[in-house]
């Protein structure tokens, strides 16, 4: 303890309790502690004489300290002072020239006002001194040290306190003075340090500091986390306002900026002329709005002009004008097509109701059949007749809904979908839409793109499409779509169920050779610039390119040949090296004989020059995704233990038929004169389907099967001019088969002679054309025996199985049933189907024989006729292999 503080603790227990009167000093704004030196200003005539007073009165110099309640009150009455306040003492007075006087006092000790006892010219006041508690505890002394932890982290955020204060402060070791030093140091309201000045205990009065201080403290972190933030956020508004105005200036040299108001008038002025939906008027609005705050550079710039330039780009209400004329769109689309008759019909009242109902809400046509059959040039020709403006997407390989109804404008690079894209290439809103493979779509974790386009193509919503980049409606109702896939298959089926199917199957040849004359050779001639040519290609060259250098269901790969003998014929006007006619203009005839001269060696056979009959191999009819076609199926028997062996591109349901012809087999093995049911256990049988038709195809195999394994069984050779298609039952039942018509039509194209097919599809014959029928002997079968008869080569096929059933009677016990049949075998008719090498001689013609070219060689067992005579037992033809 220092001196001076000795020496007030001395006088202050001398006076202690004795009521004093001294001269009042209220004091505005101020509360003066204990221990607290402070210099004050004072002005009021009243103070100054107070403080005169205190100097009369020779050594002691005392006056009281107690603050104002209201510190702009001017003349206070009693009631306006605090009662408790501090005694102090003078320790110097300096006059100023202005009259007032600046004091330099120290508080001393607490004192409290009993009375006042002069109110005139100054305040005097009988105070009594307030005793300080004297504590002694350990939670004080915890007190105190926290405090002292607390004042110094104030310290250090309060800049405006000085270190050394810290100093002093920790030097102090009594309670009370600690308080009372800390007070004058900190910020506090006057209420707050008039409250701490009245508290009688050092603890009670350390706590009070101790939180006012812990708020305080908290108060400037904050304060102070502001301030940085501020900081940073000036310097960056500053920069970059800096760096701005610079950019501005730099453009404004450049002439850049003028540019981009420029553009962005440009945009407003396009964006007035198009008659934006009210929506969509709203968005660009905002959008140009945002654009003009940018600077002309920045990605995001670019990225809302681009959106902006999307939205102006896209037809808004601007369509072509319709025509309704349906004789007109009729002579259209025959100017354009040749034949497909029905399709055309279809077309032309769909035209015609649309032309009543002008909107029309039905369904949407799908045009369905193999490539090169005309579907995208029909939708072309539509469009033609219509008036419309055309455009085609092409949905092969389409996997992501995205792409077709665009991805967020959140995404870098993001881009309207192909709808929206392939309405801003037709520049209206009333084109005819071609989807094109709608069968070829994939759906996979990025979404379904069939469920985007049922949205597309479903009247009831599709006036307010929404892609997902534009975020807006956009009303596709006048749009009209058509769709093509080259087989049903493969539509997902809520689309088939929007749409109405027409099926195009493919042409027959005759059409084939109109339409190239018609259409495909002018055509071509145009478009090689020989028009003036000419060119004489007549309908044997035209039937050859059919049957040597193509093999499809439509004409693309005719027209392609054709024009191959255009380009070849163009080359050899410009080399000068045709004979030039009367009219002066050069002439060429293109001769079947000359053709590979232009197109190259044949590149497929025709016909049934193609081989020989063969045993286990059989002309099946199938439908593949180019239209009908033949599918060779093979059936090899070899020595083994039951196996079945399928190879090729069998579906599940190929298993199934190849399974039921086997059983067919077995069940009829003793009227076939096969081993009864046992020959299956001693031999490994391969089916082999080298091509693939589409899976739902599969059962129309089963009487193909059958007939190569029983041709295979009897090594009767099947004749090659024959082609089939049908499903089997177990008991050997044809059944009725879908596609007729493209396999009819295959098989014209293969230069097969007759088809068998299920009597079931009798109906079915109406749909073909005369034309091919009268080509084909078609023969219509209901049960497997009599497709055998047809399709295999026997020496009596009208009697071939004739001989009624022969059961295999399991009750039998084996021996008893080898030594019966062993008895039998002589009186065994059927066996005679497959005569021992050695009876081959001397064979009477039949009408069932093969024909002449396909000479009998060793391989093939010659057939005989049904005769008496009784062969031995047959030994089961795999022993042979
Ligand atoms: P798809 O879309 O069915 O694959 P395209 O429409 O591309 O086939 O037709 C291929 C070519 O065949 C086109 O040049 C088309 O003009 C022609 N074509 C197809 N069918 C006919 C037809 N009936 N009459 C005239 N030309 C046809």
């Amino acid at each position: 303890m220092s001196d001076r503080q000795r020496d007030q603790r001395d006088q202050r227990d001398d006076d202690k309790h004795a009521p004093r009167r001294v001269p009042l000093l209220p004091l505005r704004d101020i509360v003066v502690f204990p221990h607290m030196v402070v210099p004050l200003f004072v002005g009021r005539e009243k103070s100054i004489s107070a403080l005169e007073e205190a100097m009369g009165k020779g050594g002691y110099k005392e006056i009281f300290l107690s603050a104002q309640r209201k510190a702009k009150t001017n003349e206070p009455v009693p009631d306006d002072i605090f009662t408790v306040g501090t005694v102090g003492t003078i320790i110097q007075l300096l006059r100023l020239p202005d009259g007032t006087v600046k004091v330099l006092v120290e508080g001393k000790r607490r004192a409290a006002i009993r009375r006042f006892t002069q109110t005139e010219g100054f305040f005097t006041v009988e105070i009594e001194e307030l005793p300080d508690v004297g504590e002694k505890s350990v939670e004080l002394d915890a007190l105190m040290r926290e405090v002292h932890a607390t004042f110094e982290g104030y310290v250090k955020l309060n800049k405006r306190i000085a270190p050394e204060i810290l100093i002093s402060v920790q030097t102090i070791e009594d309670p009370g003075q600690l308080a009372d030093t800390m007070v004058g140091q900190l910020q506090l309201k006057l209420a707050d340090k008039q409250a701490i000045l009245e508290m009688d205990t050092p603890s009670k009065r350390l706590s009070r500091l101790y939180e006012l201080m812990k708020a305080e403290i908290e108060i400037l972190q904050v304060e102070r986390k502001i301030r940085t933030r501020v900081k940073k956020q000036m310097e960056k508004t500053q920069k970059e306002y800096y760096l701005n105005e610079q950019m501005q200036a730099i453009q404004k040299e450049l002439g850049d900026r003028d540019e981009f108001k420029n553009e962005l008038t440009e945009m407003e002025e396009r964006a007035k002329q198009k008659n934006l939906s009210r929506e969509a008027q709203a968005k660009v609005k905002k959008e140009l709005k945002k654009l003009r705050m940018m600077a002309p550079m920045s990605a995001e710039a670019a990225v809302v002009r681009n959106y902006v330039d999307w939205v102006l780009a896209l037809p808004w209400g601007e369509k072509t004008e319709e025509k309704l004329d349906v004789i007109e769109a009729e002579r259209i689309l025959d100017q354009d097509h040749y034949g497909l008759k029905k399709v055309k019909e279809r077309i032309l009242e769909y035209l015609a109701v649309q032309a009543l109902v002008k909107k029309l809400k039905g369904p949407i046509l799908c045009l369905v059949g193999p490539p090169g059959v005309g579907k995208t040039s029909l939708a072309r020709s539509i469009a033609h007749a219509t008036g419309r403006a055309f455009v085609r997407l092409s949905l092969g390989g389409v996997r992501d809904e995205a792409e077709i109804r665009g991805h967020r404008r959140t995404y870098i690079g993001a881009l309207p979908g192909k709808i929206i894209q392939s309405l801003k290439k037709a520049g209206s809103q009333n084109p005819v839409f071609l989807l094109d493979e709608v069968d070829k779509m994939s759906t996979d974790f990025r979404g379904d793109p069939s469920a985007a386009l049922l949205e597309v193509l479903d009247p009831e919503q599709n006036s307010t499409f929404n892609d997902h980049y534009l975020d807006l409606d956009y009303d596709l109702s006048d749009v009209m779509f058509i769709t093509t896939a080259n087989y049903l298959h493969g539509i997902p089926i809520p689309l088939q169920d929007r749409m109405e199917i027409i099926q195009l199957p493919g042409y027959t040849e005759f059409e084939k050779v109109s339409i190239a004359e018609k259409y495909l050779v002018p055509k071509q001639k145009q478009d090689n610039g020989i028009a003036d040519v000419k060119l004489d290609i007549g309908e044997d060259v035209v039937r050859d390119v059919i049957h040597f250098y193509t093999k499809e269901a439509g004409v693309r790969n005719l027209e392609r040949e054709i024009a191959t003998v255009c380009r070849k014929v163009a080359r050899d006007v410009v080399a000068k090296k045709l004979p030039l006619g009367i009219d002066g203009k050069p002439e060429v005839k293109i001769t079947p004989k000359r053709l590979p001269r232009y197109l190259g060696p044949h590149r497929f056979r025709y016909g049934r020059q193609e081989g020989a009959n063969e045993i286990g191999l059989v002309n099946g009819l199938a439908v593949t995704m180019y239209g009908g076609d033949l599918l060779a199926t093979e059936v090899s028997i070899v020595a083994g233990k039951g196996k079945l062996v399928l190879t090729g591109k069998l579906g599940d349901v190929m298993q199934e038929s190849a399974q039921a012809a086997i059983s067919y087999v077995r069940s009829r093995a003793p009227s076939l004169g096969l081993d009864r049911g046992d020959f299956y256990s001693r031999a490994d049988i391969h089916v082999h389907l080298p091509e693939g038709a589409i899976p739902k195809d599969g059962p129309s195999a089963g009487i193909t099967m059958c007939t190569a394994l029983v041709s295979a069984l009897l090594r009767v050779p099947v004749r090659r001019d024959v082609a089939m298609t049908g499903e089997i039952t177990l008991r050997g039942r044809v059944l009725a088969i879908g596609g007729l018509k493209e396999k009819i039509l295959a098989a014209h194209r293969s230069g097969i002679t007759t088809v068998i097919m299920p009597k079931e599809n009798a109906k079915d014959l109406r749909d073909i054309p005369k034309r091919v029928l009268k080509t084909l002997r078609v023969v219509l079968v209901d049960h497997m025996d009599e497709v055998l008869r047809v399709a295999l080569v026997l020496p009596d096929a009208e009697n071939f199985l004739k001989g009624g059933s022969v059961a295999v009677d399991w009750r039998q016990p084996v021996d008893r049933r080898d030594k019966e049949r062993r008895e039998e075998s002589s009186r065994f008719p059927v066996a005679s189907a497959v005569p021992p090498p050695s009876a081959m001689d001397d064979v009477p013609a039949s009408d069932s024989e093969p024909p002449a070219d396909s000479p009998l060689d060793d391989r093939h067992p010659r057939p005989t006729p049904a005769t008496d005579i009784a062969y031995p037992t047959p030994e089961p033809a795999i022993r042979e292999e």
